[in-house]
């Protein structure tokens, strides 16, 4: 933020930690992407602060974090509430209900987890009321995909076979952005050939939609992976924030 203090992480033990997480996961990121031959084409970090205060969210922007996600309405709307005065991109990256759609066009800049065509509608209708009201940018929308092999590798998001179906019907809407696929690796397998097989899916939708270039890849445990498969958003959690409860 232009004009905001120089942060002094040494003033809050709590800042210093969060500044040392965050330069230990800027050092991988940049580490992988040059490994990958990526150079200066670095992804955008996204720090998921989930579960977390909305002080640690503004010690983050302090530190110069500009996009931050969350994945349920209601602590997002609150946070996003209580820290309206700083200069923050905030995404969806959780299940979203469509009677949440309201809500979330109110602050979200991007929704990372749009699944279904019903989610796409509901979307697209708040976003219309939303600019109509306030004038706000278009809603990027990635479309989430699922890259298991049965139910219980599943995390969740459409079949391949859906997107372009979904994409097709983001792309038409006015006031939405089909800005690419997102997908979280599924569980107890490798997290390498489910991103080759999400950068397969997201080249086959660049071609129909070149503006779909976005892909939403990579948490704290398998970032290296997203990037080596052409990761555009990380999405990190844990490495920079610490332990959250495991149910809620
Ligand atoms: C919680 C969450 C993350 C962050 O995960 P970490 O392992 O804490 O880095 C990323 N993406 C989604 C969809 C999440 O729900």
């Amino acid at each position: 933020m232009s004009g905001a203090p120089a942060p002094d992480p040494g003033a809050d033990p709590r800042t210093a930690q969060l500044s040392e997480r965050l330069t230990a996961v800027r050092r991988r990121i940049a580490s992988a992407a040059e490994a990958a031959g990526r150079g200066a084409d670095l992804p955008q970090l996204i720090v998921v602060t989930k579960f977390h205060p909305a002080a640690d969210v503004a010690r983050l922007a302090s530190l110069g974090i500009t996009d931050v996600g969350e994945n349920r309405d209601q602590e997002a709307a609150e946070k996003a509430a209580e820290l309206s005065a700083l200069a923050l991109r905030w995404h969806f990256i959780g299940q979203l209900q469509t009677n949440k759609a309201k809500s979330v066009v109110r602050y979200a800049a991007a929704v990372h987890s749009v699944d279904r065509p019903q989610l796409a509608t509901a979307l697209a209708k708040a976003i219309t009321v939303e600019q109509d009201r306030t004038g706000r940018d278009d809603l990027d929308c990635f479309i989430q995909v699922s890259l298991a092999d049965d139910a219980d590798g599943d995390r969740g998001g459409a079949l391949p076979a859906t997107v372009p179906e979904l994409a097709a019907q983001l792309a038409d809407a006015p006031g939405l952005r089909l800005a690419g696929v997102m997908a979280v690796a599924p569980l107890g397998a490798p997290p390498e050939p489910a991103f080759e097989k999400l950068a397969g899916i997201a080249a086959a939708l660049r071609a129909d939609f070149p503006q779909a270039s976005g892909i939403s890849a990579g948490m704290s445990q398998d970032l290296e992976a997203a990037i080596r498969h052409g990761a555009t958003h990380l999405r990190i959690g844990s490495d920079i924030l610490g332990p959250r409860p495991a149910v809620r």
